[in-house]
């Protein structure tokens, strides 16, 4: 059996071993084909089956009511940033947006690139610590969308409730927390989600989109960038990214098998405060970066006293089997991920890990 290590990776991030293996027993042939499932046509009757099963176990875990479309696009969540207000940012709109961080920056950034936007709330002031409180906000009737951003990967904070919006569409970034606890789908007109954070391996962008949305939209823009073509075509405009979906394919059976989203998040909760808990533990010798009304579950954020400490966390950390500890770069620190996929194991693991080398270096 092979040694894994324990994979705190930010993204691509770890994936469960079952679904490796299940991977690895069907790489040269995929159901008596004959083939691998990369090998055969996008039209073949294999992959249609593959493509419905795969939105179908999407709307059954995720419980998506009717009236939504599961779409498989390419591009990243990047290319959404672009596509949203490409696709739902009219001339004499404004698009909202909350600013919370990194990846809600990147996605402001491309909105204004097509149109008005406007930051209706920001913890920019608060370098990021929090979520806005979005309780009282009054969006202007002439307001787009809002989006937000449900988990910031990269300063590691998630909201703990979403706000509500009326009749303005909802759209939410869910690229490091899909899946990772249960949600009330019907506050969104769109969720969206790179795939190799919660889902499985890059290349396929999950994108869950409430018909209304398709209805008047504009007719210049390139084909591949609209929604509508996506919809109409069951993801299957042109070649689908088909490793990536079957993989995702296999993540959802996984998280089915293993009880759903009610135990992924309850299994989530456990693995974060083990590490919380060493943080908040120690004394001052490890601190969180978030405030703790708003830290994230999947992405542990953590500070040491100086860098040079931090740096000798890491290196001791990789030679101990820890992998992926250090923070982004554009940040600093340390992060551990800590993903649906992430054993408990690995995150007892490194618990007993900060416990030990705070004790040898205080
Ligand atoms: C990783 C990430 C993205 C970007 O995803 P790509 O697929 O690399 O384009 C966007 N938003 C959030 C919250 C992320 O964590």
């Amino acid at each position: 059996m092979a040694k894994r290590a324990y994979n705190f990776n930010a993204g691509p991030a770890a994936l469960p071993l079952e679904v490796l293996q299940k991977a690895q027993e069907q790489l040269v042939e995929y159901q008596g084909i004959g083939m691998s499932i990369m090998e055969i046509s996008h039209r073949s009757s294999q992959y249609e089956q593959l493509n419905e099963e795969t939105q179908s176990l999407m709307k059954e875990l995720f419980g998506i009511p009717d009236g939504y479309k599961v779409l498989f696009l390419q591009g990243g969540g990047s290319t959404q940033f672009a596509m949203i207000p490409m696709n739902f940012l009219k001339a004499g709109k404004t698009a909202a947006y909350v600013h919370t961080g990194s990846w809600a920056d990147k996605a402001l950034k491309e909105a204004k690139l097509f149109g008005e936007t406007a930051v209706v709330a920001s913890s920019e002031a608060d370098k990021f610590t929090k979520i806005p409180d979005l309780s009282g906000l009054q969006l202007g009737e002439n307001t787009a969308y809002l989006h937000i951003t449900s988990n910031e990967t990269i300063e590691g904070s998630q909201y703990q409730q979403y706000p509500d919006t009326g009749s303005v569409p909802l759209i939410v970034d869910m690229s490091s927390d899909i899946l990772s606890r249960p949600v009330d789908i019907s506050k969104f007109a769109m969720i969206y989600a790179g795939a190799q954070k919660n889902l499985g391996p890059s290349g396929v962008t999950v994108v869950i989109l409430r018909e209304d949305m398709l209805e008047d939209l504009p007719k210049n823009i390139p084909t591949m960038l609209k929604y509508e073509i996506h919809a109409k075509n069951n993801s299957l405009y042109n070649t689908p990214p088909v490793y990536s979906v079957y993989m995702v394919n296999l993540v959802l059976k996984w998280i089915k098998e293993n009880g759903g989203l009610e135990a992924m998040e309850r299994r989530n909760r456990e693995k974060a405060d083990l590490i919380y808990q060493a943080i908040d533990g120690s004394g001052g010798f490890y601190s969180g970066v978030v405030d703790p009304a708003y830290r994230s579950i999947m992405n542990i954020t953590f500070r040491m006293k100086d860098e040079e400490l931090e740096k000798k966390f890491v290196k001791e950390s990789e030679a101990n089997g820890f992998v992926g500890l250090k923070g982004h770069r554009s940040v600093g620190g340390l992060r551990a991920s800590t993903y649906n996929a992430v054993p408990y194991e690995a995150c007892k693991a490194l618990a007993e890990f900060m416990a030990d080398f705070q004790k040898r270096n205080s």
